[in-house]
């Protein structure tokens, strides 16, 4: 297969520091879009795979699953988009369209393994998928998201991961008015499921570890505020129908299943090296339960962009030029984000 060269960034082992190369993209198939990329977020995700924090990454690595930019070409059948465009791309590049998951819309449960965007295998040019951070990407249209004219293109670009992957779960377990929802850690996952709970109409206490986070939570749109260290602080806000924890590093679950209310659930998003200790108590008596959710399909990821630009929510980015990378992961490791990077892939 034809392909053509591409500058990206990536490294070559975890303890290296990210820098410029060459990537190969596949020539355009019929239904395949060019995307120059202008935008990619930085997802805790991309750090865990680049760290080999979950083990199977394969080097070299080109993070990036949260990309936004302007249609450069398309191939002859493509209906959906033009040349000049905004269009977009999250994790989820194919799947095998076939499987009951894949027809009801939820790709990111496709029976036979779905494509992501980058460190998994690439089905058209063999070896591993690279991502969006780089200068162009080449994907075929049904795995590619439309932007709303209404959206800022680089804060919209967060959307593409954090945004759909708390959208998914709290539009499953119904939050909306009348619920109590928590959010459990307020990073790039954590402060979208804010803005997005409160829009959806339901009332939101956010779990942080960082006080100093506590007016922003507020103006983003949460009720009350809890530094979770402070079990007094805990107690106060108990019978929460539901808790979205997007935590990433190890923490007590039984401290959050305690706060549901009968047949609450608990729902992880975060994905944590360590495996959770959960006491038998702690779900047996109300009924509770510990659940799971994985981003969302691409007709859900269309609807939240769709949503975030009719509630006028965009997240709360600091964009960098591309080059400094290191520094956003090196920041990212620390806490230290409010609350999303995105590189600026245009100075690449
Ligand atoms: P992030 O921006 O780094 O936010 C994580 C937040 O967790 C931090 O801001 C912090 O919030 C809290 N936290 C960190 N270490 C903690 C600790 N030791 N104890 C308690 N709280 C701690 O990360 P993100 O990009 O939002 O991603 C969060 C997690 O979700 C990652 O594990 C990522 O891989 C995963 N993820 C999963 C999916 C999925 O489909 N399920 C999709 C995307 C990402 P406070 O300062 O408020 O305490
Ligand atoms: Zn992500
Ligand atoms: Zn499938």
């Amino acid at each position: 297969m034809k392909t053509y060269q591409t500058r990206a960034i990536g490294t070559d082992a975890p303890s290296k520091p990210l820098t410029e190369r060459n990537i190969p993209r596949r020539d355009l198939l019929p239904h395949d879009v060019q995307i120059e990329i202008l935008y990619c977020g930085i997802c805790h995700s991309d750090l865990h795979v680049v760290k080999n924090d979950w083990g199977g990454t394969t080097y070299p690595v080109v993070p990036g699953h949260e990309i936004v930019g302007r249609v450069t070409k398309v191939g002859g059948e493509v209906g959906k988009f033009k040349v000049g465009e905004v269009a977009a791309i999250g994790c989820i590049v194919d799947s095998c369209r076939s499987c009951e998951y894949c027809r009801s819309g939820e790709e990111q449960y496709c029976e036979n393994g779905w494509s992501v965007v980058f460190n998994s295998p690439d089905k058209h040019l063999g070896g591993m998928s690279y991502g969006g951070f780089s200068k162009s990407i080449v994907a075929d249209e049904n795995y590619v998201l439309r932007i709303p004219e209404l959206l800022d293109p680089a804060s919209a670009a967060p959307i593409l991961c954090a945004g759909i992957t708390v959208y998914s779960p709290l539009k499953h377990w119904k939050a909306g008015p009348g619920k109590k929802v928590g959010v459990l850690g307020m990073g790039g996952l954590g402060h979208m499921a804010i803005k997005i709970a409160a829009a959806m109409g339901a009332e939101v206490t956010v779990f942080t570890t960082s006080s100093a986070k506590a007016a922003d939570a507020k103006r983003l749109g949460a009720s009350k505020v809890v530094v979770s260290t402070d079990e007094q602080q805990m107690v106060g806000c108990a019978k929460q129908d539901l808790i979205v924890d997007t935590v990433s590093a190890e923490h007590d679950a039984n401290a959050y299943l305690k706060l549901l209310k009968v047949d609450g659930s608990l729902v992880l998003v975060g994905l944590p090296v360590k495996p959770l200790e959960v006491g038998a108590f702690n779900i047996v008596g109300g009924r509770k339960s510990l659940s799971g959710s994985n981003i969302g399909g691409i007709a859900e990821t269309q609807e939240v962009l769709d949503f975030c630009a009719h509630h006028k929510i965009a997240a709360e980015i600091e964009l960098l030029p591309a080059g400094r990378v290191n520094e956003a992961m090196e920041r990212l490791e620390k806490g230290d984000v409010r609350y999303r990077f995105v590189l600026d892939m245009t100075r690449l």
